[in-house]
């Protein structure tokens, strides 16, 4: 079957152009200056929207097992809001846990995927136990799983912790393979010593969650890792969640020496605080509670992020989307905000929340598009397949309404969620439409995607390698 989107405005990485869209079948098969386009297929009414890739969530955890309990947003229900949000592929983390062996972590991740999931989607592997075992295993996933990205912790003692020296041997061995570290830079060890300390305090409220998790502890980690990593011969470095000017300066001042070093940041860290939301009355801030933390109004950390963004010293915006509802999940931590799950849920409104800053001057159109689809799907290797409307590429494809409204509320969300971080949020622009591989899977507010529909994407290397 071919579509033609007619009469929109078709935005990439180098900008907003008129364009009419053909898709044949999966993939999209010219692109005709306005009114070009060939008369006889099913022309779909693009005038007054942008027509834009569809967008890549690099960083994801539905149903992840964490303290005791499980992300509550299925591969079904989770897949499901994220293509109704206007993104059309996420790279979840399949785990290894200390102990466990590499590939049998991933069979557990493609298992609980299988025919579950309503778009595309990859995997990247945490790495729980670096040993000589995992070590040889990222050479295998590398070569013939299509797993080309590894996220170890420095966070986390006792549960997906690395020291030191474990992180330099991935680290070399990733400089061997040409996959890419990821890294949780946030010191555990001393963020432990002043939980245990804030608790003996009898601070046990969530906005202590952020206060015993200082920006001085994700920059001296990420600190670390940009060393260790050029150490390990520049290995390619990839810091995850980045929430803090101080950890900023440092990416920065290594990106400015031409270093392979890459973060992203999440749409969390670029509206809310530390104040506003962790620190909401009673046990309200439980919401809120994820890692690394939401930082102080009172310092600069947006604005920097915004401005990180606009300079490619952030590279990508992930939602790092990892929802618990606050009975029965949230609510473990009721009396101690150190048992409180760790996670916010935004897979469905990333695509908005970052077309917000748009609206609001703060990106151009080009970035919004490379920092939510091309540079993820070039960073993780998934090039020109998905993350850009071009000629060959899959059919992802998004018409975003600039005259639409959105209004967040749990009320009408399709997150597996009981309450939402972005509760009356309204955003000036609506995802009108969503093709996934030429399918129409959303429009005008009916879904009618299904799950299994959506299939395994083997990666390739990151493209921002020499
Ligand atoms: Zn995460």
């Amino acid at each position: 079957m071919t579509i033609l989107i007619k009469g929109g405005t078709v935005v990439g990485p180098t900008g907003p152009y008129p364009a009419d869209v053909l898709v044949d079948g999966e993939t999209i098969a010219a692109i005709f200056a306005p009114g070009r386009g060939p008369e006889g297929p099913e022309v779909i009414d693009a005038g007054g929207k942008y027509v834009i890739p569809g967008a890549i969530d690099g960083h994801t955890h539905m149903q992840m097992p964490f303290g005791g309990t499980e992300a509550s947003d299925t591969f079904d229900t989770g897949t499901r809001a994220a293509a109704i949000g206007g993104t059309t592929t996420i790279i979840d983390f399949a785990i290894q846990r200390y102990g466990e062996v590499v590939q049998d972590g991933l069979a557990a991740w493609h298992a609980k995927t299988a025919d579950q999931c309503h778009i595309d989607y990859g995997f990247h592997m945490i790495v729980g136990g670096v040993d000589d075992d995992s070590l040889k295993a990222m050479d295998q996933l590398v070569a013939s799983e299509g797993i080309t990205s590894f996220k170890l912790f420095m966070a986390y003692p006792g549960v997906f912790y690395s020291d030191d020296g474990q992180i330099l041997r991935a680290m070399q061995k990733a400089r061997d393979n040409g996959a890419l570290i990821m890294m949780h830079a946030e010191n555990g060890p001393a963020i432990d010593v002043l939980v245990k300390q804030a608790l003996e305090r009898g601070e046990t409220d969530p906005v202590f969650h952020g206060l015993t998790r200082p920006q001085e502890l994700e920059a001296e980690a990420t600190s670390r890792a940009i060393w260790l990593a050029s150490v390990a011969a520049d290995c390619p470095l990839y810091i995850v969640h980045l929430s803090a000017s101080k950890a900023l300066e440092q990416v920065k001042a290594a990106r400015d020496l031409g270093r392979n070093v890459f973060a992203e940041t999440c749409p969390q860290y670029l509206y809310l605080t530390l104040e506003d939301q962790l620190g909401a009355p009673g046990f309200e801030g439980a919401k809120w509670v994820c890692s690394t933390p939401l930082r102080s109004k009172h310092e600069n950390h947006r604005a920097d992020l915004w401005q990180g963004l606009r300079t490619n010293d952030l590279s990508v915006v992930s939602t790092d989307h990892c929802p618990f509802c606050m009975k029965d999940q949230k609510e473990m931590g009721l009396g101690d905000f150190s048992k409180i799950p760790n996670g916010i849920g935004s897979v469905e409104h990333r695509v908005d929340l970052l077309y917000q800053g748009v609206v609001d001057g703060k990106l151009s159109l080009a970035r919004w598009v490379e920092t939510i689809a091309t540079t993820p799907a070039r960073m993780f290797g998934m090039y020109p397949k998905k993350g850009i409307i071009a000629p060959g590429s899959d059919a992802d494809i998004v018409l975003y309404d600039p005259a639409g409204r959105t209004r967040i509320s749990v009320e009408t969300h399709h997150m597996n969620m009981d309450y939402s971080a972005w509760e009356g949020w309204e955003i000036d622009g609506k995802v009108d439409t969503v093709l996934s591989r030429g399918e129409v899977i959303a429009s005008g507010g009916t879904y009618t995607g299904r799950a299994g529909r959506g299939k395994y994407v083997p990666r390739g290397l990151s493209d921002y390698l020499i």
